[in-house]
């Protein structure tokens, strides 16, 4: 793939996008070169999935790059990440998020959560249960979790063409996001990918993740 074809993917789906939904531009398996190609362009918003990619592209690339964690997460690598990382946006287990603020006290540092919340019908898919979600939330604004921030709910949809499934998947989310959001106000509601980001923001989305769009299929 030339550089300019890799610009003018992501230059396309920028522009698809509308003004107040943030792009995390997802690079997961591609090249640091490649990052930086779109950092160039303006893009200061990258996730990866896995904690050890993420470090090692952490260290190479510019220090303003804005690092979303976007895959599971397990207890014993939050502290890799801990340090700078911006946003976890798969927090699937209370033990993870006691890890994650654990770690954030160690290093001074307040860091941004979402809570993955498993909407789609896969088996495979990780995520909280809305009731759990919901438990999860009283605890926060009970106190406990002091040292981190957790602004708002990230969702997968389901793998399918049947937009009408995928739709109601974000519209669940979407319901449970507002409902959390009288509590106390979240910022981030974090849904849709390549194949369904346009879905996603009709549906009240206003951060989307793509990756194969932009950076062509995953090498
Ligand atoms: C890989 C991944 C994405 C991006 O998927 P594309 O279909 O390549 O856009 C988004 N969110 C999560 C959680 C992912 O793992």
């Amino acid at each position: 793939m030339s550089e300019n074809y890799l610009e003018n993917q992501y230059l396309q789906i920028k522009n698809q996008i509308p003004e107040g939904v943030q792009l995390v531009a997802v690079s997961k398996f591609h090249s640091a070169e490649k990052i930086k190609l779109i950092y160039d362009l303006g893009q200061k918003v990258f996730g990866e999935n896995k904690v050890q990619e993420l470090v090692e592209k952490y260290e190479i690339l510019p220090k303003d790059i804005e690092w979303h964690l976007i895959g599971h997460l397990q207890t014993n690598k939050v502290k890799y990440i801990a340090p700078f990382v911006n946003s976890i946006q798969s927090v699937d287990s209370e033990k993870v998020l006691k890890e994650i603020d654990k770690e954030a006290l160690k290093n001074s540092r307040a860091i941004n959560v979402l809570l993955q919340v498993k909407i789609a019908e896969e088996d495979s898919k990780f995520g909280l249960t809305i009731p759990e979600t919901e438990q999860i939330y009283n605890e926060y604004l009970n106190g406990d979790f002091p040292n981190i921030k957790i602004t708002g709910l990230m969702g997968m949809a389901t793998f399918t063409e049947d937009k009408v499934q995928v739709r109601s998947e974000f519209l669940k989310l979407k319901t449970l996001f507002n409902k959390l959001n009288q509590l106390q106000k979240l910022e981030t509601l974090s849904m849709g990918m390549s194949d369904d980001f346009k879905l996603a923001v009709e549906c009240s989305s206003n951060s989307v993740r793509i990756g194969s769009a932009i950076f062509g299929d995953r090498e």
